[in-house]
C-alpha cells in the first residue's frame, strides 16, 4: 500500500467526520460501491467541485482532500424518479384533505413545496421528472434549485399537462389547438410536454381514452420539432395504443395493454413508467388522509394487480422500464418503493436499480452526466445502509446524499458508534 493509502486509513480510523466542508476536493470512502454498472469493493470516489474526478481503490487520495468515511454504507448513484408531482403540497391541516385545501398563490406553493423537494432528496433522489403543475410552480422551482437558491433535486418539468380540445365550444380545430398548446407550454419554459390521454388518477382507476390520436400526434410532432419530448398518461390500453402510434417518448401507468401493444412499445423503444406503487400509497392513505369513498380501496387493489401483471409482461417482452413514483402530497420520501415491485415482477436487483439510475438518465438525454458514478459525471452520490444488490429494500435506508458535490442529506451521525 502506498503512503497516501496508509495515511488515508489512519485518517479514517482516527477522525470523526471532517469539518473541512469547503474543500473543493472530497474523497468519499465506501465499503461497497455500485457505480451504475458494476460493484467495486472498498472504493473511494474523488469529487472535484461538482463532478466526479475518478473512482479509486483508495491508494491515491489527494493530500488536500476532505475525506468522508462512509465505509459502513453502500454507495450508489443519485437516483432519478421519472414521474413526480413535487408541487402537490399538503400541510395536513385539520378539516382538509390533500384534494380539499384552500387555494394558494403560486408563490406560496413554490415556497411550501420545498418540503417535498427535501423529502425527495432524503429518499436518495437527486433528479426528478415532474409531470404536471399549476401556474408555472414547477418551472420556478427548477430555476430556483438550479440557481442554488432552493435545495432540491434537479428538475425536468412539464408545466401544465395538456388535455383534449375536442368538444370545447370555443375551439373549432382541436388538432391545431393541441399543436398550439404544445408550443405554448414549451415557450413558457417547460422541458417536457405532458399529455393526459385518458381518465384515471387518485381514487379514479378508469382508463377511458380522452384525447384523440390526431391530437396526440400533433403534440408529439410539435414538441419533437422544437427538440422536446412528450410524456403520455394513459391508465387504460386504448389511449396507450394511440400514444405509441403517435410516437410519444414515455408512456405513464398504461395498464391492460395487450401483447401486440407491448410488442410495439418494445420495438419503438418507448419508455414505460408503470407507477405501480402509487396506487398502493393511495390504498394506505385512502381512509385517514384522502377520505376516499367506500369501495375505493378495492378498486385500487384491483388496478394494482392488473398494473403489475402488465408491467411483468412488458419486462418479459424487453420493454425499457423506469421507476416513477407518481409521488404527491405526503407521498414524498417513498419515491423508491417502486423498485420493490420491479424486483417482484422479475427484474434482477441491478436491473431495478438501473431503472432508477442509468436508464432514466438516458431517457432524459443525460446519460453522459447523471445516473452513474464515473469521471466527468455530476457528483450525485447516495450512501445506503445495507446492500441493495442483494436486498432491494435497502434503497429505502438512505443515510447520506450528495448532489453536485454538495452534501444535502447527512443522517450518518445517529448511526456512528460513540
Ligand atoms: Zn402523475
Amino acid at each position: 500500500m502506498s503512503r497516501t493509502g496508509i495515511f488515508l486509513l489512519t485518517f479514517l480510523l482516527n477522525s470523526t467526520f471532517s469539518q473541512n466542508v469547503s474543500a473543493a476536493t472530497k474523497a468519499i470512502a465506501f465499503g461497497t460501491l455500485w457505480d451504475g454498472h458494476r460493484v467495486i469493493a472498498n472504493a473511494v470516489v474523488i469529487v472535484e467541485n461538482d463532478k466526479v474526478q475518478r473512482v479509486t481503490a483508495g491508494d491515491d487520495i489527494p493530500a488536500e482532500a476532505e475525506v468522508i468515511d462512509l465505509r459502513r454504507y453502500t454507495g450508489i448513484p443519485g437516483m432519478i424518479d421519472s414521474h413526480t408531482h413535487v408541487t402537490y403540497y399538503w400541510d395536513g391541516a385539520p378539516d382538509t384533505t390533500p384534494r380539499r385545501q384552500p387555494p394558494r398563490h403560486v408563490a406560496v406553493t413554490v415556497f411550501l413545496a420545498q418540503q417535498n423537494a427535501k423529502k425527495t432528496l432524503e429518499a436518495g433522489v437527486t433528479t426528478i421528472r415532474d409531470l404536471n403543475a399549476a401556474g408555472g410552480a414547477d418551472i420556478a422551482m427548477r430555476d430556483l434549485i438550479n440557481m442554488g437558491a432552493m435545495v432540491g433535486p434537479r428538475m425536468f418539468v412539464s408545466g401544465t399537462g395538456l388535455r383534449t380540445y375536442v368538444n370545447r365550444p370555443d375551439i373549432t380545430d382541436p388538432v391545431a389547438e393541441a399543436a398550439n398548446q404544445a408550443k405554448a407550454v414549451i415557450d413558457s419554459g417547460a422541458d417536457w410536454v405532458k399529455v393526459f390521454a385518458s381518465t384515471g388518477g387518485f381514487d379514479n382507476v378508469t382508463g377511458d381514452q380522452t384525447m384523440s390520436y390526431e391530437e396526440m400526434k400533433a403534440i408529439v410532432d410539435t414538441a419533437h420539432a422544437a427538440g422536446h419530448k412528450v410524456a403520455i398518461h394513459s391508465y387504460g390500453p386504448a389511449a396507450a395504443r394511440d400514444a405509441i402510434r403517435a410516437g410519444g417518448d414515455t408512456l405513464e401507468h398504461a395498464t391492460d395493454m395487450d401483447d401486440n401493444t407491448i410488442a410495439e412499445l418494445a420495438r419503438k423503444k418507448i419508455w414505460y413508467v408503470p407507477t405501480i406503487d402509487h396506487n398502493q400509497y393511495y390504498v394506505e392513505n385512502a381512509d385517514d388522509v384522502y377520505k376516499f369513498a367506500a369501495g375505493a380501496k378495492d378498486n385500487l387493489r384491483n388496478y394494482i394487480s392488473r398494473n403489475f401483471e402488465t408491467a411483468r409482461k412488458a419486462h418479459r417482452a424487453g420493454v425499457r422500464m423506469l421507476a416513477g413514483s407518481d409521488a404527491v402530497y405526503n407521498g414524498f420520501g417513498l419515491n423508491m418503493r417502486e423498485l420493490t415491485w420491479f424486483v417482484k415482477l422479475g427484474m434482477t436487483n441491478q436491473q431495478a436499480l438501473q431503472a432508477a439510475t442509468v436508464l432514466p438518465a438516458e431517457m432524459l438525454g443525460l446519460e453522459s452526466s447523471i445516473g452513474s458514478i464515473a469521471p466527468g459525471y455530476f457528483a450525485d452520490i447516495v450512501g445506503v445502509e445495507g446492500d441493495p444488490l442483494t436486498n432491494i429494500d435497502a434503497v429505502k435506508n438512505v443515510r447520506w446524499v450528495m448532489k453536485g458535490g454538495v452534501v444535502v442529506v447527512d443522517k450518518t451521525g445517529a448511526f456512528r458508534p460513540r
